[in-house]
């Protein structure tokens, strides 16, 4: 079949919508060159992308495209930046972007997704990944990921009780969040207090829309997310769209404004940070740090202290305070009060003070429920089962031997921090 677009060199030129279309039809990778009317696709990139054309020329996967922001609705939030962009296409979806001409990065990317596309259509999937970075080593033997790829960044986003209430919001925009790229690293649904939001929205608190937003606000439950990714604040925020509806509306339909529009709602029903100083304070106002206390029990100790440790560190606690003692029968059991007189408390005794336990304060937002989600659950057949990457999946011995110990509420916590360590202040 034809294709009805012209080809200038090797570029797919795209200036309208049918022409968008059928860009989309491409079997394989389409490397699109977003550009502005007014200045023209980039010609920085040329060479760079003539020279990848050639490497990858044996199989017929990769292609690229120029395309005007101004007429393509699908890159209306591409319109009037003076920054280039490069889109990702790959069978018809876009996957990523990169911002800016960075050269390294575009090539390691364009790079990645033919072998990985490459890898598919040689039907080993599963070892594409692999196979990928082999052969990007190979290509680009000096190159360090490190260098060129963005940091990784958090940032707080809130869907509003109105929309939260209309239940279709919350499934696909969650979807849209994680094919944006973004990972929720963690989220939770609360009904905020009136105390709660003069203190978050203390900057607000004389505005003459402040007693609607307070209303609005102590409604139901606010669905509150950290997400995380490269560049974490802005990409959010282009995401979310223009501030008011009737903006996003008019300047970017695909955004999240303008598609979960509540009508008659006076307060905009989706929040982002501004700056990576505002998300820090906002992701700390509603994920405060935490302490919780965790132990590797005597068993788990002697033997795997150290992949345990690791496990710790990889999972993103702080570890606080931290010292290797046998507890005393009397601090096992305060550990284990809640347990007194159930059959197996006596064997529990014996084995928490059968040698020295790893006993430490560990520091995190959420700490006491995610260090007992890191553990798993108490069983290991069960923790094999339904936690395979928990600890005691990897480390216990059966029941009582179970690798290790955790508070099970704040106040729990605090008790037994206090028991162990005496008064502390931790911050
Ligand atoms: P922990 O309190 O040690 O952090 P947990 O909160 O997951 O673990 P609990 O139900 O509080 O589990 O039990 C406390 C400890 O008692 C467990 O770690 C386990 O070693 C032991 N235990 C619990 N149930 C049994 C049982 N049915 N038989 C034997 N030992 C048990
Ligand atoms: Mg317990």
């Amino acid at each position: 079949r034809m294709l009805k677009c012209q080809f200038i060199l090797f570029q797919m030129i795209i200036t309208n919508e049918s022409q968008w279309d059928e860009m989309l039809l491409i079997k394989g990778v389409v490397v699109i060159d977003v550009y502005q009317a007014w200045c023209g696709p980039c010609k920085a990139v040329l060479n760079l992308f003539r020279k990848l054309k050639n490497e990858f020329s044996e199989d017929d996967v990769l292609h690229f495209a120029v395309a005007e922001a101004d007429n393509i609705l699908a890159l209306q939030s591409f319109k009037n930046k003076c920054e280039p962009v490069f889109l990702f296409c790959v069978n018809g979806k876009i996957i990523s972007l990169v911002k800016g001409v960075n050269a390294p990065l575009l090539s390691k990317k364009i790079t990645e997704l033919v072998l990985e596309e490459r890898a598919i259509a040689s039907g080993q999937k599963d070892h594409s990944i692999e196979s990928a970075s082999r052969q990007l080593a190979f290509f680009f033997p000096n190159f360090d990921t490190d260098k060129t790829e963005q940091k990784m960044e958090k940032t707080l986003a809130l869907i509003r009780p109105c929309l939260l209430k209309e239940r279709r919001g919350k499934k696909s925009i969650l979807q849209r969040i994680k094919d944006d790229g973004f990972k929720i690293a963690m989220q939770k649904e609360i009904t905020l207090t009136e105390e709660q939001i003069h203190e978050f929205y203390k900057e607000h608190v004389d505005q003459d829309y402040f007693p609607v937003l307070l209303e609005q606000m102590t409604s139901g439950p606010t669905l509150v997310l950290a997400l995380t990714r490269e560049n974490a604040v802005a990409h959010w925020r282009d995401l979310l769209g223009p501030k008011t509806v009737e903006e996003a509306m008019k300047e970017n339909p695909n955004s999240l404004r303008a598609q979960y529009a509540v009508s008659n709602v006076p307060i905009g029903q989706l929040h982002g940070s501004s700056t990576p100083d505002d998300a820090q304070k906002e992701l700390e106002f509603f994920f405060p740090q935490e302490h919780t206390l965790a132990l590797i029990k005597p068993a788990a100790a002697a033997k795997h202290k150290d992949d345990i440790l690791q496990k710790v560190k990889d999972a993103g606690f702080r570890i606080s305070k931290i010292k290797e003692e046998s507890l005393t029968r009397e601090m096992a059991a305060q550990f284990y009060k809640d347990h007194e007189g159930k059959p197996f408390f006596e064997d529990l005794l014996s084995c928490m003070t059968e040698g020295p336990s790893v006993i430490m304060v560990l520091t995190k937002e959420n700490a006491v429920e995610e260090w007992r989600h890191l553990m798993g659950p108490v069983d290991p057949e069960v923790a094999k089962e339904t936690s395979p990457g928990s600890i005691r999946a990897h480390f216990a011995q059966d029941i009582l031997s179970n690798a290790v110990h955790g508070s099970s509420t704040k106040e729990h916590a605090q008790k037994s921090i206090e028991c162990v360590f005496g008064e502390l202040d931790l911050d």
